[in-house]
């Protein structure tokens, strides 16, 4: 019998495809001119024209290509005068969001024929996120991040600094708007099937987190981002990170927290309450975007983001599905939403149960499959939805019509929040009203919405 012997194969450098690129990857040489340790040494090189002003910053960003096994799909530094037509889209919890065009591509692989990079996204379209919270921790962001695979973290391409502001950039994907955005205006389309699936995707994303022991820490339905087709069949989500916290760093601090950040609605009671954020707050998030999902509406959108809506959430008050949609929505959805709801935490589902179930919906919707309950409920809602009547089609229009559903101190970005814990004494004076509560906005400082 004869085996098959590999031809061993050599770039002009001298490496060989037998070399060990990383402990469990094995170098690739092919005829394109792409080595992955002529590539890895020229990173290296490179890494001496990385400078972003901030040692703990250059090492982790130096990091990222020498240490997985996908060389090209690492962060990497990205000079600011490599984007073009850079122009404000919003501003969000932590800064603002720009979208530019990458002039020169980022760096693919180093071409030992051409003697010269190898660029891809040249001329792609990217979303800056320049951050100008003085509180945002990017080396802890990056720090979390680094432990992602690549596929997870698809969308974030490098770092970069904006030399007039000094201000770091996030450089991403350039998403199509945030989930609500989605919501706003295909809902009336969305099948069961669609919304199955935006489920899925957003629970393996959170199964994939909790696993890396990591905290989203203000998932909402603006941190979701779609993809640019807004298309219900063909859905792409990417998730903006930037909020994650290692959970071991979550549980090492764990003293009560004064002030935490994010929007009132999805911020689980404990929380709130001043308790640190741990996956199973992720999961009470989660909740508010089932709840979007099935009503259009962002959860307490129709009252002040207030001390007050603090307390009621404490006391367990939940966002109200409209009359009128109750029997668009099966009993078993709204049993699971309540328990992601749940005051204790340790009733509520976790991230690998919500996805497990969901996979299981997803994929008998996609076969037609209707053998149990879940499924029966599931195609009478349908039915329901497809059949609504004058008036119902008529409340569901005036929903969307947010000028007049939207409370004006309503907030829907991440912001800061004294949580109850940290306004202590205040707390009485507050209720009393001696106090002005200082986690009601002003009117003017409301207007901004992001997607980011
Ligand atoms: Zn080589």
């Amino acid at each position: 019998m004869s085996q098959e012997i590999k031809k061993i194969v050599y770039c002009p450098a001298g490496h060989s495809s037998n070399d060990i690129v990383f402990p469990s990857y094995q170098n690739s040489i092919r005829s394109n001119g792409n080595c992955h340790l002529c590539t890895k040494e020229h990173f290296i090189q490179e890494f001496k024209t990385w400078s972003s002003g901030n040692a703990d910053i250059d090492e982790i960003i130096q990091e990222f290509p020498l240490n997985n096994n996908d060389i090209s799909k690492k962060l990497q530094w990205i000079p600011y005068d490599n984007f073009e037509n850079i122009e404000h889209i919003a501003d969000g919890g932590h800064g603002s969001v720009y979208s530019a065009q990458l002039k020169n591509g980022i760096k693919y692989y180093w071409n030992f024929n051409t003697r010269d990079w190898k660029y891809q996204f040249i001329g792609y379209e990217v979303a800056l996120k320049e951050i100008k919270d003085f509180r945002f921790d990017l080396v802890e962001f990056l720090e979390v991040i680094k432990t992602f695979d690549s596929e997870f973290i698809d969308e974030y391409l490098g770092i970069s600094k904006n030399p007039s502001t000094q201000n770091y950039i996030i450089v991403m994907g350039l998403f199509y708007g945030g989930l609500h955005n989605f919501f706003d205006k295909k809902f009336c389309e969305l099948k069961w099937q669609s919304k199955i699936d935006i489920l899925l995707s957003i629970t393996y994303f959170l199964g994939r987190l909790h696993e890396k022991n990591s905290v989203h820490c203000n998932l909402h339905s603006g941190n979701i981002l779609v993809n640019r087709y807004f298309n219900p069949s063909y859905f792409e989500i990417g998730i903006d990170l930037s909020s994650c916290k290692s959970e071991n760093d979550l549980i090492f601090n764990s003293n009560k927290n004064s002030k935490i950040y994010g929007s009132i609605p999805y911020v689980p009671p404990e929380v709130l309450r001043g308790n640190v954020f741990t996956r199973e707050g992720d999961i009470y998030s989660f909740g508010g975007i089932m709840y979007e999902i099935v009503t259009a509406q962002r959860p307490f959108a129709d009252q002040a983001h207030d001390t007050y809506l603090m307390i009621d959430i404490c006391n367990g008050v939940r966002p109200k599905v409209p009359d009128f949609m109750l029997n668009w929505i099966p009993e078993w959805y709204s049993d699971l939403m309540y328990r992601c709801w749940s005051d204790n935490p340790s009733e509520r589902p976790t991230a690998a149960e919500l996805g497990d179930f969901f996979y299981e919906v997803y994929i008998k919707c996609q076969d037609n499959i209707v053998d149990d309950d879940v499924m029966q409920q599931l195609q009478i809602a349908d039915e329901n939805q497809k059949n609504i009547s004058k008036s119902q089609k008529q409340e569901l229009f005036d929903l969307f019509s947010h000028s007049s559903k939207l409370d004006p101190q309503s907030c829907f970005i991440g912001r800061y929040i004294y949580t109850l814990h940290g306004l202590h004494d205040l707390l009485e004076e507050i209720k009393s009203g001696k106090s002005s509560d200082p986690n009601l906005l002003l009117k003017s400082n409301v207007s901004t919405t992001s997607s980011y």
